[in-house]
Formats: C-alpha cells, sequence, structure tokens
C-alpha cells in the first residue's frame, strides 16, 4: 500500500534544500543536496522528501515529471517598497542622462512626488496595483515577501498605507512580511513633529495590525543615528523587531546603531568601513544587499568578501520601489552574480533560508518535511546554473504551500 499525498515531483536531478542558515563562503554539503530525489507535499506542507529508489512507496493525485530539472525552496525578497502610486520613469531617464537626484528632488520629483500620488490615491487602487506587483514577483520565484510603509505624505497617509497592507496581506497567496518603515520626513513637517507622531500614531497602529518590523532609512538626506534610535527603540518596546537601511549614500554611523540596537537585519551597507562590517559579519544580524540599488543609486557596490570571510549572513534583495522597479528576483540573482561575484550557492541561499531568517518567519526558506511546501523549480540540471545560464523560462514551476502559483507556458501538467 502505498502513501496517499497531494502532489508528487520527481525526476528531479537536484534538490537544494537549505536546511539551516549559510554563513560565510556555502560549501557543497550546507545546500543539503538531495540528488535524483522527489518531493511529496500533503496538505499544503512538504511530506517526504527523498531519493528515487523510495518513490514507489508513495502516491498522490498529481505527479509532476520535472525531467531532470532542480528544486529550490521559494524565494524570499526580504526588502521592498512595493506599496505605493505611480511611476517615475522620466526620472530614471533623466539621471541615466546625467541628472542629480537632488536637482530633480528639489524640483518636487523623486520621493516626494511618489509620497504625494501614493496619498492621492484611494486605498482600493493602492491595494489592487501591490497585489498586481506581488503576482509579478510571483512569476520570478517569489513566494514570500516583504513589504514597507513609507510613502504617505502626511501620518494618515501613512494610516492608510498600514491598513492597506493588512488588506494586502489578506488578500494574496503568498506571504506577505509588513514593515512600518520612517522613509524621510515629509515635506511641511518638522523634524520632531514627524517623529513624536510616527512613535505615538503609527507604530501603536502596526503593532495592533500584526506588523512584525520597524524600519528606519538611516542615510544622509533621511534619519539621523539619533532620530533612528529613537524610532527603532519606541518600536521594539512595543513589541515590533527591527530592521534599518544603514550606510546606502553615506557613512554616518547608522550600521553602527544596527548593531547596537540588535536589528534583525542591516540593508545596503555600501559605504560600511571595513571594521564594522566585521562585527556584522561575526554577529546574528543579516546583511541584505541589493544589486540594483548598489548599481544605480548608491553607485558602490558593497564589500561582500569582507561579509563571507568573516563568516556573515547575507540575503538579497530587488529593493523594489518606484525609483527603479526591479520585479525579478531571477535578475537580482543574475546581478548579485557579476556584480557581488557571489558564488551560486551563496546567491541560491542568499535568497531563500538566509532571508527567511531576517524575518524570522518559520517553516520557509528550507525545503524540509513539515515546512511550507513553497519551491521554484528551475528549468537547469545543476544549481551552479545559477548566475551562468540567463535565459527566458528558467523557471519552471512556482509552487505555494503545495498549489502551483505560476508554470511556464511549455510546461504541461
Ligand atoms: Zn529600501
Amino acid at each position: 500500500m502505498s502513501i496517499k499525498t497531494d502532489l508528487i515531483i520527481y525526476n528531479l536531478s537536484e534538490i537544494v534544500s537549505l536546511p539551516q542558515v549559510v554563513r560565510g563562503f556555502a560549501k557543497e554539503k550546507d545546500l543539503g543536496i538531495i540528488y535524483d530525489g522527489f518531493i511529496a507535499i500533503k496538505d499544503g506542507k512538504i511530506f517526504y522528501v527523498g531519493e528515487r529508489k523510495d518513490l514507489y512507496k508513495f502516491d498522490a493525485s498529481l505527479k509532476i515529471d520535472a525531467e531532470n530539472s532542480i528544486a529550490i525552496p521559494g524565494l524570499i525578497d526580504p526588502h521592498t517598497h512595493l506599496i505605493y502610486a505611480g511611476a517615475r520613469e522620466d526620472e530614471y531617464e533623466m539621471i541615466l542622462s546625467g541628472a542629480e537626484y537632488n536637482e530633480i528632488l528639489s524640483r518636487g520629483g523623486g520621493i516626494t512626488r511618489t509620497m504625494r500620488e501614493t496619498s492621492k490615491t484611494s486605498l482600493d487602487m493602492l491595494v489592487k496595483e501591490t497585489v498586481k506587483r506581488i503576482y509579478e514577483f510571483v512569476k520570478s520565484g517569489v513566494t514570500t515577501i516583504e513589504i514597507k510603509t513609507g510613502y504617505g505624505i502626511d501620518i494618515d497617509s501613512e494610516l492608510k498605507l498600514v491598513r492597506a497592507l493588512e488588506i494586502v496581506r489578506r488578500d494574496v497567496e503568498i506571504d506577505v512580511i509588513p514593515t512600518l518603515l520612517a522613509h524621510v520626513i515629509p515635506p511641511g513637517f518638522e523634524r520632531k513633529e514627524f517623529i513624536d507622531r510616527f512613535v505615538s500614531t503609527l507604530i501603536p497602529e502596526a503593532v495592533k495590525k500584526d506588523f512584525l518590523f520597524i524600519d528606519v532609512f538611516c542615510d544622509s538626506g533621511a534619519f539621523n543615528v539619533d532620530e533612528s534610535r529613537k524610532i527603532l527603540s519606541n518600536g521594539v518596546s512595543a513589541g515590533l523587531k527591527a530592521r534599518i537601511h544603514a550606510d546606502e549614500l553615506a557613512y554616518i554611523k547608522c550600521s553602527d546603531l544596527g548593531l547596537e540596537i540588535g536589528s534583525v537585519s542591516i540593508d545596503h551597507l555600501n559605504n560600511t568601513p571595513r571594521e564594522v562590517l566585521e562585527k556584522i559579519a561575526k554577529s546574528d544580524i543579516v546583511a541584505i544587499l541589493s544589486p540594483t540599488t548598489s548599481i544605480y543609486i548608491a553607485k558602490k557596490m558593497p564589500d561582500v568578501y569582507t561579509l563571507l570571510r568573516n563568516n556573515g549572513i547575507i540575503a538579497l534583495t530587488t529593493d523594489h520601489s518606484p525609483a527603479l522597479m526591479n520585479l525579478d528576483m531571477i535578475e537580482t540573482m543574475n546581478l548579485a552574480s557579476i556584480y557581488f561575484s557571489l558564488p551560486p550557492a551563496n546567491i541560491i541561499a542568499a535568497t531563500t533560508v538566509n532571508a527567511a531568517y531576517s524575518l524570522r518567519t518559520e517553516k520557509i526558506g528550507s525545503i524540509k518535511e513539515g515546512f511550507q511546501a513553497d519551491l521554484v523549480i528551475l528549468n537547469v540540471k545543476s544549481y551552479r546554473y545559477i548566475g551562468y545560464l540567463r535565459k527566458r523560462d528558467l523557471i519552471k514551476y512556482v509552487i505555494k504551500r503545495g498549489r502551483i502559483l505560476y508554470r511556464s507556458s511549455n510546461q504541461k501538467l
């Protein structure tokens, strides 16, 4: 008698299971590869992972022949600014043609333009646009996504974003992890006034709506270290966990604040001194890095090798925002290969198990029995093709809690 399950995926040349967080340069054993294996899924969870020789013991209502391709955990983007209205494609073009961002900002463009457009847009429309973007991410293998607030032009419109994110989280089939972000001081506010109201109004509301994280854009031109400390420590006292944008544009000791406050992640790190990177690498803080932001906005690569040589935990992000609309996690992996010289094993760990750890979300990020059945089936025969083979249709299937959310047009069921 075979064991009845819901879905079996077999003929997998490699199942890259990633059983635990990967520190430093990933070794092959960190990947936990099962060769020529199969995955049995039941009730949305991984029921069994094994080698072909045991396949006969299981049966399923749906079976997928993976035709010698690989399975990796569903991809996780741990840092996005996905909830906003409008676009800034004209500004992107201007910057590429030599304009300075500050020039655009002083003419009412940049982030303040997004804040105005977001504030004018109805809650329903914000939800609709964000859901659409989420399903674009799904096509690139994403099964869990973190989304930050932060484009409201005043406290009321920030409250609208908190509410919209609560609805988005409920309405989509993938996991959405909400973060309350102190982004910039909106035009017309005194710094202290905005921070006080952020702390007294937005933090309690985010806690009420089950937000998990508080984040601050700590940088030159955004919040300084003392302001960021005030926001983060109030968030932590209210029960949220801290994340921090640090050293993207300049080093004003924001990464040191991340260390001091025990942030779960320190994101960007483009201008961080080596000795601070070494401290981050030796801690349990996840360094979240964005290739697109490094290329287009920071115009400087983070020192990835110092993080890896000191056994740091690295995760990758699109850092999707209206400044540059990257909805493609596979492209992010490819860019990390070229611009960060990140080896393929690290790229996979950085977009799965390590990203899951930074989100403190259990039962995702690894292919393990009892974990959510979140999987991506990639049309390659080895994980070593990640970053190396660039083509359309790299993804065959994206599976969330055992359901196929996406399959490439040439995959039949
Ligand atoms: Zn960001």
